[in-house]
């Protein structure tokens, strides 16, 4: 349930089956369509004179008149129609049935004309809608040039580097590149080497696109910008003829940036699997490189690269002459994403009393796209509320959606419910509390937002950049606070502490296997795909558990000595939903400031 730290909900790419469902109805109606008409050719068309006598030779079975259509069974099954405009003549067969006292219907006629030009106008439908799709798996597999977006009004929708805050290494790494763009051949001249391919390598949603963008803006050159997850999941041979296409248009469009996103979804290390996919996948990369090596020094493309798994690339990728140059684009620290919060703000009205050096503080770990998020978010609160200007209230509402999710306020939880749930945040808190070296307690609350029950918040007073054992040890007993105090003070357990005891062990789990700090020493466990020893993992996993039980051992007594504060508090909670750092600090008879949030 709760989790005492941060909660930043990723936009998951959604995937629709919608297309494929179009398709399959489209063709189940086609392949209807024909079988109904294929069974129409069955029937013979004969004239009036054939009709009559097959009638009155008695081989008729039944009778089916449809307007001006006559339609005629024979005893064998087979059909023979035939147009009969003359009502006498129509008289006429339908009299010798009436004689023999066989089955005669009438059909009218208007229905009939009707549903003809529905069903049509279905078929037409579609096989339209199938000659769209068909265009669309067409233009995918490479056929068309939806390939990838290029932005010729010298890249982008005007982004500039005054647009990128709080990366200026980065910027001033990439204004070389920019001056190649601008004049190759000079550049070739004087002797300098052509940056040809840029990696930038960092965390999601800090700006590396973006920046990119506004280096090829600067340069006043073409943006092609292209994923590189979208070479993945094709046919066969396909990705290596995308690589292909999308240089051939860059030497077209040079000079140019050539922008490829999340290359770590085509440069992953090479021939790892027997597997077709990984074949394909290193054809593609295969393919690159050799585009990348074709380039002359004066041809005026530049490649940048983005990546947030730089470790898992292919070293050949990194091989001077392809992407030699990396740039590493980090988290922005306190006055960076100031800066970036600037930028946003340029086109929001803020209140008087709302200070960017305010929010910068209270958002250490976001990323230049939360922030971005945050502000909009808060405008579209304070729209929301009628507000003239984004108060700081908003900021407040943004930030807590953002790190805790959104409040479901028609999930309603029992009284039994909502008193576990309070029982088990008040164990983080009174472990939090207790907990030296952690973070400090911002907020709890047992609102239920997004798929959690109740959310303990604590939020770093500074940016964290070096995390020491004790740090670590106390977010492990932090986490564990919950199930601890279910276990002590309600004698139970409660399924909800899942996602607590999840995050626990991973975090014990990288203090053995990758942070050294076990009593197993230093060690390193290396890539995921490379062979281990059964025994040393054994080891590694043992190493772990003591830690998980010493931290839950910790837990369980802050929390039995604790019982007279937790008490308090989940009264607090039961009556009020959330409670803010003050409050928490009076249940726990702290003063304020004393763990100051
Ligand atoms: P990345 O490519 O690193 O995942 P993006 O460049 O796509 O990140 O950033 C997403 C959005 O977040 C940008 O369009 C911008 O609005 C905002 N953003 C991210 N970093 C910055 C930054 N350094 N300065 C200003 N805005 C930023
Ligand atoms: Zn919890």
């Amino acid at each position: 349930m709760p989790t005492p730290s941060r909660l930043v909900p990723r936009i998951q790419r959604v995937t629709t089956f919608v297309g494929v469902g179009v398709i399959l109805v489209a063709v189940v109606f086609l392949a209807s369509q024909l079988y109904l008409r294929t069974q129409v050719t069955t029937v013979h068309e004969v004239n009036y004179t054939e009709l009559r006598q097959l009638v009155e030779g008695g081989a008729g079975a039944s009778l089916v008149v449809d307007g001006e259509l006559l339609v005629v069974t024979k005893t064998d099954g087979v059909q023979a129609q035939a147009v009969v405009t003359d009502s006498m003549a129509q008289q006429e067969i339908i009299r010798v049935f009436n004689q023999n006292h066989q089955t005669i219907e009438f059909r009218s006629r208007q229905p009939g004309a009707l549903s003809s030009v529905v069903n049509w106008g279905i078929t037409l439908f579609a096989l339209g809608v199938l000659g769209f799709v068909g265009w669309r798996v067409y233009a995918s597999m490479g056929g068309g040039t939806s390939d990838f977006k290029v932005n010729d009004e010298g890249g982008a929708r005007g982004v500039t580097f005054a647009d990128v805050a709080g990366v200026d290494e980065a910027k001033s790494e990439l204004s070389e590149t920019i001056d190649f763009l601008r004049d190759p051949e000079r550049f070739g001249r004087l002797g300098g080497r052509a940056p040809r391919g840029i990696l930038l390598s960092g965390p999601p949603g800090t700006g590396k696109t973006l920046l990119a963008r506004a280096a090829a803006c600067e340069a006043g050159v073409p943006f092609l910008s292209v994923s590189g997850s979208s070479f993945q999941e094709k046919f066969a041979g396909l990705g290596a003829s995308r690589v292909r296409k999308l240089f051939a248009k860059a030497r077209e469009s040079a000079p140019c940036v050539v922008f490829i996103d999340e290359i770590d979804a085509l440069g992953r290390r090479r021939g790892r699997g027997g597997d077709s996919a990984s074949a394909d996948q290193d054809q593609t990369l295969n393919q690159l490189l050799i585009e990348m090596d074709g380039f002359s020094q004066t041809n005026g493309i530049v490649v940048i690269a983005s990546t947030n798994r730089p470790d898992i690339l292919d070293q050949a990728l990194t091989r001077p002459g392809r992407f030699d140059r990396e740039i590493t684009v980090n988290l922005a620290d306190v006055r960076g994403r100031e800066a970036i919060l600037n930028v946003h703000a340029r086109k929001l009205k803020l209140a008087e009393g709302l200070e960017l050096g305010w929010i910068a503080r209270g958002t250490p770990g976001f990323s230049g796209a939360d922030l971005a998020n945050l502000l909009n978010e808060a405008a579209i609160f304070a729209t929301r509320d009628n507000s003239e200007a984004v108060a700081r209230e908003h900021v407040e509402y943004a930030r807590d959606k953002i790190l805790m999710g959104v409040e479901r306020r028609g999930f309603l939880m029992d009284e039994d419910e909502r008193y576990a749930t309070a029982v088990h945040e008040a164990g983080h808190v009174a472990v939090g509390l207790a907990a030296k070296h952690g973070d400090p307690i911002h907020k709890v609350s047992i609102l239920p937002r997004g798929r959690a029950l109740g959310v303990t918040q604590s939020l770093p007073e500074r940016d964290r950049f070096m995390k020491k054992r004790e740090y670590l040890e106390d977010q492990i007993a932090i986490l564990l606070g919950g199930r601890a105090a279910e276990q002590v003070l309600l004698e139970t357990m409660t399924a909800g502490a899942s996602n607590d005891i999840e995050r626990a062990v991973e975090m014990a789990r990288a203090m053995v296997s990758e942070y050294g700090m076990s009593p197993l020493g230093p060690i390193h466990l290396g890539k995921p795909e490379d062979p281990h020893s059964q025994a040393l993992l054994d080891r590694i996993e043992h190493a772990t558990s003591e830690i998980i039980n010493a931290q839950m051992k910790r837990a369980c007594e802050v929390v039995s000595s604790s019982r007279e504060e937790i008490a308090r508090l989940v009264e607090g909670l039961m009556e009020r939903d959330t409670l803010e750092a003050d409050e928490i600090k009076e249940c726990f008879n702290l003063r304020a400031g004393a763990q100051a949030a």
